[in-house]
């Protein structure tokens, strides 16, 4: 379906007004070569959009808006220990942790509950509660844009990072992903090292859909429900720093939350970072900072893309001039 100045409300999480020139969207592949081949305006900008989960609208987008439908879960390969799942770019990626928590497949299940659809989660490595999508992808198959021929990226091949993929760098704007293979385990294996889990699921009695209700438990405890509070989630990366740097702040901040990343960086909270500013209930126009969880920025009502950005770059400004860290958006501006 092809439609021109197309609201785009109801396809960002932040619910921020805001319109597509152009807005397409398909369920089939041939209908999106068949649309790339004789419909799509290479003059104008474009982006791919999956449920809009990490997106911000600054403004009307002018160009195309491309947004896969596509659906399909089916395994294609399986032996006594692993089974490989090849699923639609479109299916909602929570249907799939469900569906693999109903056919007892281990390695997906600490991913419960994130939003958005299948196609974003290897471009944006989607990680929680220890376990990234790079754990568990197997292969991502895509289309390319130019000149709408397929091509196979192994895991290796997306270079992984923390909430970053090849996707986002050289290969950028280059392909669509049009379905995720992924390798799951068919005998028990949980990681639940992570935090609060630990806390709350006993290792020696938990099945997948203990682990999947304790983190959904956990998450809508902590995490506005978008349907109910406009987000995109953690608005802000936790930066990576170096260990001496690290170590300096928290001497004089011992509170301050950090992880070690190898030998010589430091992953810094950004939440305690901007909770620790007094930053939680803090609210510019209609974007406010959720009051239980200060890396949320929400829209409190009537929002509007502009708002958010001035919330974000306060929150930045006062971050950098207190503890010398640049804090940087993992939403995308659009
Ligand atoms: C309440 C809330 C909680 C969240 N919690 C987490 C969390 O715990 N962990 C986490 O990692 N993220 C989290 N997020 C962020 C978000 O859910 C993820 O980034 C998710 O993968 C975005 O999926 P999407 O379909 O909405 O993608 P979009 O936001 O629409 O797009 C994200 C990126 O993926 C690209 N993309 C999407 N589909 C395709 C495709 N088919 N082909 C090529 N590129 C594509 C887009 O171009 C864009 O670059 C949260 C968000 C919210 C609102």
């Amino acid at each position: 379906m092809k439609s021109e100045n197309f609201q785009l409300q109801n396809y960002n999480t932040f619910g921020l007004q805001a319109q597509a020139l152009v807005f397409f969207s398909y369920s089939s592949h041939e209908d999106l070569c068949s649309f790339l081949k004789n419909d799509f305006r290479r003059d104008l900008p474009f982006f791919i959009l999956g449920g809009g989960s990490n997106i911000l609208f600054t403004r009307n987008y002018p160009g195309t808006i491309i947004h896969p439908e596509t659906k399909g879960i089916s395994i294609v390969k399986e032996d006594s220990d692993t089974v490989f799942v090849n699923v639609a770019a479109g299916e909602i990626w929570d249907d799939f942790v469900k569906w693999a928590v109903e056919h007892n497949f281990y390695g997906a299940e600490n991913l419960s509950f994130i939003p958005g659809c299948i196609g974003a989660s290897p471009v944006q490595n989607i990680g929680a509660y220890g376990v990234e999508a790079k754990d568990i992808i197997h292969e991502v198959h895509c289309l390319s844009i130019a000149n709408q021929t397929e091509r196979m990226f192994s895991n290796a091949e997306c270079k992984f990072g923390y909430r970053d993929s090849i996707f986002k760098h050289e290969e950028a704007g280059k392909y669509i992903v049009l379905d995720v293979t992924f390798k799951l385990q068919k005998h028990a294996s949980f990681n639940l090292r992570y935090g609060s889990l630990q806390s709350v699921i006993d290792e020696s009695t938990a099945t997948l859909q203990t682990v999947r209700d304790a983190i959904i438990a956990i998450r809508k405890d902590k995490l506005p429900d978008p349907k109910e509070i406009g987000s995109a989630g953690s608005f802000f990366k936790n930066p990576v720093i170096p260990k001496a740097q690290a170590d300096a702040l928290k001497e004089q901040y011992p509170t301050m939350v950090t992880y070690p990343v190898g030998d010589e960086h430091t992953k810094i909270a950004a939440g305690w970072l901007i909770d620790s500013l007094g930053f939680k209930g803090f609210q510019i126009g209609g974007a406010k900072v959720h009051p239980k969880q200060a890396l949320v920025l929400t829209n409190a009502g009537d929002a509007e893309g502009s708002d958010v950005v001035k919330l974000a770059e306060e929150i930045q400004r006062k971050v950098f001039e207190t503890y010398g860290i640049a804090i940087v958006p993992e939403v995308i501006y659009l």
